[in-house]
């Protein structure tokens, strides 16, 4: 029996995603009809996207699974008229975007670049920046997306400590866990990566109180989500120079509003949401994996554990 998978996408990536899709379903020796406009009565699957119009799942009266674009599952988990299995985005594509923008950005700061690329006077400053080997980096989140990066900057030689919700266990990685675990973390980090889902326990991780245990003049890189860092707190810290500068991909609001002060402040990055994107190439494939696993009666792959909230 043919099954329908509505597209609950971006729709701009509609074009991208139909070809990547129905190429995943026809290897996966699926019967999908994939469309982005069904009656929700005959949906068996949502290939779904935060940005997507679907709020109300009651209508989809035979939904088998909802499988999501992204990552992050905050703007869906929470959702009371969904009663199925939601899964989130787990691809390798996903991944290595992240370590790359990650990577990218922590040797910006360890190697204080921008003294040569902001050089309007010319000066010559002979300052030799210092090896990963004498810098802590901090990752918060030692996840999918959060343990990659820790494990390429370790393999940079980088002392890496990180931080997740259960106790854990790493060759190279320094792992806490826990209030007191994230108290430890912060104070040997003078980089600080967020790569924590946003829920209601990680909501302003990053506040005045942990902000003033990580070292005078360090590096907070967010690409997890803008609710992990309480705001005014983080401009303080930046006033103070007790946090150098800020490189920042998520906002409460996004886009980020013109009149916010992140734009106007010297020592903030934005980046307009772009740290790793979901590429339809990568993603398609899991996508389709899903749907044969759930079909065959098999536990989905990222089930998202909804009352912890990721
Ligand atoms: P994941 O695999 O679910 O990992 C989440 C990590 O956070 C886990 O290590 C988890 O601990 C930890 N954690 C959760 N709640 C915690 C708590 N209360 N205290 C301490 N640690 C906690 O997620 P992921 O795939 O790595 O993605 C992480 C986030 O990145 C996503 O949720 C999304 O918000 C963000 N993201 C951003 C972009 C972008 O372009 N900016 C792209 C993709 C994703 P356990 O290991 O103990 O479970």
């Amino acid at each position: 029996m043919t099954l329908n998978a509505l597209y609950a996408g971006t729709q701009s990536r509609w074009s991208d995603y139909e070809p990547e899709l129905n190429r995943a379903f026809a290897e996966a020796g699926l019967d999908v009809q994939l469309s982005c406009d069904f009656a929700p009565e005959v949906v068996d699957y949502i290939i779904y996207s935060p940005s997507s119009s679907v709020k109300d799942f009651t209508p989809f009266t035979r939904l088998k699974a909802v499988l999501n674009l992204a990552a992050g599952v905050e703007t869906i988990t929470g959702n009371k008229t969904l009663k199925v299995p939601l899964a989130r985005l787990v691809d390798e594509g996903l991944t290595q975007g992240m370590v790359e923008w990650v990577t990218g950005h922590t040797l910006r700061h360890h190697l204080g670049m921008d003294a040569q690329i902001i050089n309007p006077a010319h000066d010559w400053v002979a300052v030799c920046p210092p090896l990963s080997r004498s810098r802590t980096v901090t990752v918060l989140g030692l996840g999918t997306l959060g343990l990659a990066c820790a494990e390429a900057l370790a393999a940079l030689g980088f002392n890496v400590a990180g931080w997740s919700r259960s106790p854990k266990q790493h060759e190279t990685i320094k792992c806490y866990s826990g209030d007191e675990g994230l108290k430890q973390a912060l104070a040997h980090g003078q980089i600080c990566v967020l790569l924590l889902p946003s829920t209601p326990d990680t909501a302003n991780t990053l506040n005045a109180e942990t902000l003033a245990l990580m070292p005078k003049g360090s590096f907070v890189i967010n690409p997890g989500r803008g609710p992990l860092i309480d705001d005014a707190a983080l401009l303080s810290a930046l006033d103070t120079g007790q946090i150098a500068h800020a490189t920042l991909d998520v906002f409460r609001i996004e886009p980020l509003p013109a009149e916010d002060p992140y734009w106007a402040h010297p020592q903030v990055t934005v980046t307009p949401h772009i740290a790793s994107e979901t590429r339809a190439e990568t993603s398609a494939g899991v996508v389709a994996e899903n749907i044969r696993r759930c079909e065959a009666g098999e536990e989905l792959l990222h089930l998202v554990d909804r009352t912890a909230g990721y």
